[in-house]
């Protein structure tokens, strides 16, 4: 992400006051978008996973900079998270509903334009008794379970489903899916399993299109991309390989601000807890980023930041994190000026995602959905015509 380029602005929090900056790069965002839909080739929907608030970045920026990308099919975990998304999207966008409805919403569901995805036989019949009081055949998906135990009908739910007449009335279906539990595993075998189950029971219905690969699934080859793909983390970034080379451009920077800078002697704490005590004469900078603003506290003392000038070096985060703070030991950049306000990178072009994430005993997923709402966010976007910033 070129740091210089004049990024878009659209936050809340105005940046000289922010603690902490946001940057997400709706272009690299987009590129994302083509190579996941390039590699799958145009025989195969690639959709995108905006749950969440499209994994933390903001829905009402990314959904249209992928829509402007050639993406069609959306999905959502909940209702509102689709009712959100709905006005930004033409009539020629389908978003489905990974959750399905929740009891006495599925007027509600349909009147904002949304398609579940059916997971249970009670969601079945609660959408086509639906269908039945409007007297039309209303959009829907299958999910079927392959071996996930999450979501979907089972085996056995199936052949309850198909043993009924007119399984299906008043269902206009548009997909069949399930969804892999160890896609990021590719030698795992229940990987196999799951393919041949999902072939197994879709089998039995007729035919519809098909779903089965998110992120990593896409990875595994064309076996995998049946008619439709679903990748959510790729798009932001997010390494579908886990262990190889990310294939992804980095989508997301985050940067915290300092401010203030001492000098410590050893022997002296820092932070909560005196969970850091130095063992030499130490330069330590106090950041306005902690787990307040979604930072994980598990990163303290395990963590690093790095300053965008210095990026060959990385600060380690010492002691614990605070809520709207954290320390990081400094020392290793000698008398380098280091000015109130100043921004220092912990996830950027230097320090990936992942390694930050990996820090915090977590991955990349959690990181960017917690990350809270005091950021200021830059959104940027070298591809968007004038006037998109709205
Ligand atoms: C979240 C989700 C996706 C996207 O998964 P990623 O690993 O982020 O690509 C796809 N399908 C389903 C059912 C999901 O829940």
């Amino acid at each position: 992400m070129p740091v210089d380029a004049a990024p878009q602005t659209f936050s809340a929090i105005p940046a000289d006051c922010a603690g902490g900056i946001l940057t997400i790069d709706l272009s690299a965002l987009a590129a994302n978008y083509r190579t996941l839909r390039d590699r799958v080739g145009p025989a195969v929907t690639c959709a995108a996973a905006v749950k969440a608030d499209a994994y933390g970045l903001g829905a009402a920026r990314v959904v249209p900079a992928l829509y402007r990308a050639g993406c069609r099919t959306f999905f959502v975990a909940h209702l509102a998270e689709g009712a959100a998304i709905r006005p930004l999207l033409g009539p020629d966008c389908t978003i489905f509903v990974l959750n399905g409805a929740m009891p006495g919403t599925e007027a509600a569901l349909h009147a904002a334009g949304l398609v579940p995805v059916l997971n249970s036989l009670e969601q079945i019949t609660r959408w086509r008794a639906l269908a039945h009081q409007t007297g039309a055949s209303l959009p829907a998906a299958l999910q079927l379970d392959s071996g996930m135990s999450r979501f979907g009908l089972s085996e056995e739910d199936l052949g309850t489903l198909l043993a009924e007449n007119a399984p299906l009335a008043g269902l206009a279906p548009k997909l069949v899916m399930s969804h892999l539990a160890c896609a990021d595993e590719p030698a795992h075998p229940a990987n196999h399993a799951q393919h041949t189950a999902f072939q197994r029971l879709r089998a039995r219905l007729p035919a519809m299109p098909a779903s089965l690969a998110a992120s990593s699934g896409l990875f595994l080859g064309p076996d995998w991309h049946f008619d439709m793909v679903r990748p959510g983390a790729a798009l932001y970034g997010i390494n579908p390989t886990p262990g190889q080379p990310n294939p992804m451009h980095p989508v997301v920077r985050l940067q915290a601000r300092l401010i203030q800078t001492r000098q410590i002697g050893p022997g002296t704490a820092v932070g909560y807890g005196a969970g850091f005590i130095a063992d030499r004469p130490s330069r330590i900078a106090t950041l306005a980023v902690g787990y307040g603003d979604g930072f994980p506290r598990a990163i303290g003392g395990r963590g690093h930041a790095i300053l965008p000038t210095r990026p060959d070096i990385m600060l380690p985060i010492v002691g614990r994190i605070s809520m709207d703070c954290l320390a990081v030991d400094v020392t290793a950049l000698g008398s380098t000026p280091l000015a109130a306000g100043t921004a220092l990178d912990l996830i950027g072009p230097h320090h990936p995602l992942e390694e930050a994430a990996a820090a915090a005993g977590t991955i990349g997923y959690e990181l960017l959905t917690g990350l809270g709402a005091r950021y200021h966010r830059l959104y940027r976007d070298d591809t968007s015509p004038q006037g998109e910033n709205a």
